[in-house]
């Protein structure tokens, strides 16, 4: 679904990416791991056609991400759920017209269809009529993640890339977000990509994970085997996020 030959990335003189090389299979939900600044939201971003690598191809979906591609990278966008940190749902729209937002920028007027597919998109992430009509702002943190879930998945995306989904949310919220998440991927069958810190994710949701360090590529593997790596930052990293 995702495939990254040879990727650099600089912003002037930094070097983020370092020749990275990754083929991520359709259906799978893959964990990217890495330290603070080492390039995995950039990368979230080269796959969307939002930042671009200064060397490598990104193809996504069967197709090149380039700068050179406007209309073909905004049609390719609509295959692609975003759940990014922080900009989660705009707070001056209630739950019901981010959920729609989507449908309304592809240019869908017919207010009785946005209504259903907004209404079966709610009832999947567990939220109901009355939470529809709420600000983002009376929502808890977990109502919160599960409307954008709703929003990313609304124009049912072969792709979904979240940025840190469970921080912010206590562990039971954390949980449940986990459990729909694994119910929608059973269903929906999307590939995943997701910058987690979160061992309890990377174990039980992920089934392959993507470490960075010192801008390379230092492992891709079910988590089982990322462990009998011996490299220092895998050492550090699971020392200080054991379950
Ligand atoms: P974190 O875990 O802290 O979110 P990250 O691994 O997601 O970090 P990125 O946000 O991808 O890291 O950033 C990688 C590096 O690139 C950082 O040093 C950041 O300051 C730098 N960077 C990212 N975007 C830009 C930009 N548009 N211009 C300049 N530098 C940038």
């Amino acid at each position: 679904a995702v495939e990254l030959d040879h990727i650099h990335t600089a912003f002037g003189a930094h070097r983020v990416h370092r020749d990275i090389s990754l083929h991520l299979p359709a259906g799978e939900i893959v964990g990217l791991v890495g330290a603070s600044g080492s390039g995995k939201t950039t990368l979230l971003r080269e796959m969307m056609g939002l930042e671009y690598p200064s060397r490598g191809h990104v193809r996504v979906l069967g197709e090149e991400v380039a700068d050179t591609c406007a209309l073909d990278c905004r049609q390719r966008r609509n295959h692609i759920g975003v759940l990014f940190q922080g900009g989660a749902l705009f707070s001056a729209l209630s739950v019901f017209d981010n959920i729609a937002l989507p449908l309304r920028e592809l240019g869908i007027d017919d207010e009785g269809l946005i209504g259903q597919l907004v209404c079966m998109r709610l009832a999947m992430v567990g939220l109901n009529a009355h939470d529809a009509m709420l600000m983002p702002a009376e929502l808890s943190g977990g109502m919160v993640k599960r409307a954008a879930l709703a929003r990313a998945l609304i124009l049912e995306p072969e792709l979904l890339l979240l940025d840190e989904p469970t921080s912010g949310l206590d562990p039971v919220a954390s949980e449940d977000f986990v459990s729909l998440l694994r119910e929608l991927h059973h269903e929906l069958n999307f590939t995943v990509v997701m910058v987690t810190h979160d061992l309890h994710i990377l174990r039980d949701l992920c089934d392959k994970i993507a470490v960075l360090a010192d801008g390379r590529l230092i492992a891709f593997a079910p988590l089982i085997e990322v462990l009998k790596i011996d490299h220092p930052f895998i050492g550090e990293f699971f020392q200080n996020h054991r379950a």
